[in-house]
């Protein structure tokens, strides 16, 4: 490749030119020779096996045949003349047809000798016709350099209207081997090409655009995967490791008095093991000297709210302030009761601060919370605002973090000289492979264990027409003295449609529900937040036993005497959010039910979505069924997408993969002598440059 390399133009490669060149790198993307080595085929037709006429189908696709054509004639249309030539093997006999290049057919075909040809067909009056063959005369095809599973590139209609055919685009990418011929330098190091066993980039490359079998395209496009994921990871646990090295945080090194005497003598449970376990990953972060920054997954119920107790416990035990954050007034409000009512036997003192805190009450929060009287604060984003100045915030935590932006974390750092410790408390499960590939940077802890003594909540579909029979059901529970939801969906776009079906689902079931044995909450978003507080509030305290309601209550709220979820227009949600709806009961010790209502026009994803619920309460389970339902970037939201634009890889569907090579990325960047490492100082210097470059993929060479 002299005086080439994989940064040079694709107009210089033979056969390409400028005017092509520019075509490439308008419709394709490809400027460089490294672009189009690195344009991997969309699928592979298999070219190994050779049909014969009888075998055909009617859907038999692509299909290679070996026969003689007996006979050429031209067709008068009306627009121009089609070409029809017959086309005989020992066992039968086919068309092939041309709409276009008429002349040019008839003078090329040879009659009465073999040709190889390859194409789809189509069946047209009992008779199997092939249009626009590929055809090769068998002598020639018997000559040539063949691969058996022939590349198909992605295309447009410009490229294909310009004549550059899948056949150009072989020849082009065949014209590039030729040139760079094993010139792919190796990324990986020789000790992690052997314990995974890959084969080299060079073959990969090579293997990925010409496979000779199916099991060596297996083999390219597995190194190529793990090649994508191993560097993705190393960049992210690096980035985690630098943290820690740069985020210097406050040391908590003791567990004193307050977590004791809270542990010994007022935890009102046993922990369950994972929460034992995720504990003690809090308590090994708080005393590094680095700043904690981890994310803890638990599903709806699974007791994330003690951990958060008993951490900022030990905050307290050193000295520091901590801070709980909530998503919304009735989450935070729900918090600090729990949270008050916990410490109270110590004596800790608890304020909540939200938009609905008066001036007054304010005043003395923020006096205290800067003198240092206050230990700890609980609320809304009103948290965030500048007149909020602590004395030595030492944690914050934050609760539902996906309404959260990062944004927003960072502020609350700043208000430090020191950042406080960060744990974020989600009970969206993410799946693993995801939270690997978006989150690498944070320390994840996972509670994956429910209380024991929970029971399953029983998950029921029903049509709009057994309303009645749901209703029946709904009395029978409350006549009982349990409470019931009935939720609504609250899309924005349909704001006003929405509205009027919650109004009128409100009107039908105070006519089904009424006074004086029933008594009926209503809880929506266009409520003032203090009629909204003294709503829930009469169904917390079970004044009311049926609350309707839009997804406002989705977060976090806590009746543990409601049993029954009935999800209006279920279809309409997406799975995580029927989870965290069917989250709010279950709460106590009687069989809950969530009945998912919907019509009986259902798309394909929304049956499996109601299936899904239905089959299973496992929230990773229903987020894994997610994430292959929506893909990630809808799960994650666009600001992560840069992570999760893998080339060749696929979290999905490479779980295996990405564990593996995560693995790897963890024993190179921890490993002891760092890049000095001689078995690791290749991976280093590729690791260096694609940080230069931004992408693996332009630094190949
Ligand atoms: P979430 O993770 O959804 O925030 P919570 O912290 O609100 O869950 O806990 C749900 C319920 O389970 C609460 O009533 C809580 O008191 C109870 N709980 C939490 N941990 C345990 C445990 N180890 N044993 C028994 N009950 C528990
Ligand atoms: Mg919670």
């Amino acid at each position: 490749m002299k005086g080439i390399s994989f940064q040079t133009a694709i107009s210089y490669l033979k056969g390409v030119g400028p005017a092509r060149g520019q075509l490439l790198g308008k419709e394709l993307g490809i400027f460089t020779y490294g672009d189009l080595a690195n344009f991997f085929p969309n699928r592979y037709i298999d070219r190994t096996r050779f049909y014969k006429v009888k075998e055909l189908q009617a859907n038999s696709s692509e299909v290679q045949l070996i026969g003689k054509i007996t006979g050429v004639k031209s067709v008068k249309q009306k627009r121009g003349t089609r070409i029809v030539a017959q086309f005989v093997d020992e066992s039968g006999q086919m068309e092939l047809v041309w709409f276009r290049g008429a002349k040019w057919i008839t003078d090329a075909i040879k009659v009465n000798v073999p040709y190889v040809i390859f194409g789809k067909v189509t069946q047209f009056n009992g008779l199997f016709n092939m249009p626009h063959p590929e055809m090769e005369l068998l002598t020639d095809y018997k000559k040539g350099f063949k691969t058996a599973m022939q590349p198909v590139y992605r295309s447009t209609e410009l490229l294909g209207n310009k004549g550059v055919s899948n056949r150009v685009m072989q020849k082009m990418v065949q014209q590039l081997f030729y040139e760079a011929k094993d010139k792919f330098g190796e990324t990986l190091s020789k000790k992690i090409l052997e314990e995974q066993q890959l084969i080299s980039k060079n073959e990969a490359m090579f293997n990925i655009h010409f496979p000779q079998s199916q099991e060596q395209l297996t083999r390219a496009r597995h190194r190529l995967k793990f090649e994508e994921l191993f560097f993705i990871q190393l960049q992210l646990i690096v980035k985690n490791l630098t943290n820690k090295t740069k985020n210097k945080g406050f040391v908590f090194d003791r567990v004193g008095d307050h977590f004791h005497t809270f542990y010994k003598d007022h935890l009102p449970f046993d922990l369950t093991n994972a929460q034992k376990m995720v504990l003690k990953e809090i308590r090994k972060d708080l005393n590094t000297g680095a700043q904690m920054n981890r994310l803890l997954q638990g599903d709806v119920g699974s007791g994330k709210t003690i951990v958060a107790v008993l951490t900022m416990l030990i905050a307290i035990d050193n000295g520091f302030q901590s801070a709980l954050i909530a998503p919304t007034e009735i989450l935070a409000s729900q918090h600090f009761k729990a949270v008050e009512e916990l410490l109270l036997p110590l004596g800790i003192k608890v304020r909540l601060l939200t938009g609905s805190s008066t001036t007054a009450q304010r005043r003395v929060i923020h006096e205290e919370l800067e003198n240092g009287s206050l230990h700890i604060i609980i609320g809304t984003h009103a948290l965030f605002e500048d007149k909020v100045v602590f004395k030595n915030l030492g944690l914050a935590i934050i609760d539902e973090q996906h309404r959260f932006g990062v944004a927003q974390r960072a502020k609350m750092w700043m208000k430090n000289t020191l950042p406080p410790h960060i744990l974020v408390m989600t009970a969206t499960p993410i799946p693993r492979t995801l939270a690997m590939s978006v989150y690498g940077d944070l320390d994840i802890s996972v509670i994956d264990e429910l209380p024991p003594g929970r029971k399953m909540i029983k998950t029921i579909h029903r049509f709009d027409n057994n309303r009645l029979a749901v209703f029946k059901f709904l009395k029978d529970e409350i006549v009982k003295g349990r409470q019931v939801y009935i939720v609504y969906p609250l899309i924005q776009e349909s704001e006003q449609l929405d509205y009027k079906d919650l109004m009128d689902g409100y009107e039908s079931i105070s006519r089904e529900f009424p006074l004086p044995d029933f008594r009926i909450s209503i809880v929506h978003g266009k409520m003032k937040s203090a009629d909204k507080e003294y709503e829930m509030q009469r169904f917390v305290k079970g004044e009311t036993q049926i609350m309707v309601a839009t997804t406002v209550i989705e977060v976090g709220v806590n009746v543990p005497n409601a049993s029954v979820m009935i999800i209006e227009s279920a279809e309409r949600f997406g799975l995580s959010q029927l989870h965290q709806l069917r989250g709010r009961v279950g709460r106590g010790a009687d069989q809950s039910y969530c009945v998912l209502m919907s019509g009986h026009k259902l798309s394909k994803e929304a049956k499996t979505r109601l299936k899904t619920m239905v089959q299973t309460n496992d929230g990773f389970k229903i987020a894994e069924v997610d994430l292959k339902l929506r893909g990630p970037g809808d799960l994650m939201g666009t600001q992560q997408s840069g992570v999760l634009n893998l080339k060749i890889a696929d979290i999905v569907n490479d779980s295996e993969v990405l564990y593996t090579a995560r693995k790897a990325a963890r024993k190179v960047a921890y490993s002891t002598q760092g890049h000095t490492d001689p078995e690791y100082a290749h991976v280093w210097k590729t690791f260096e440059s694609i940080l230069k470059n931004k992408s693996l993929w332009a630094n190949i060479s």
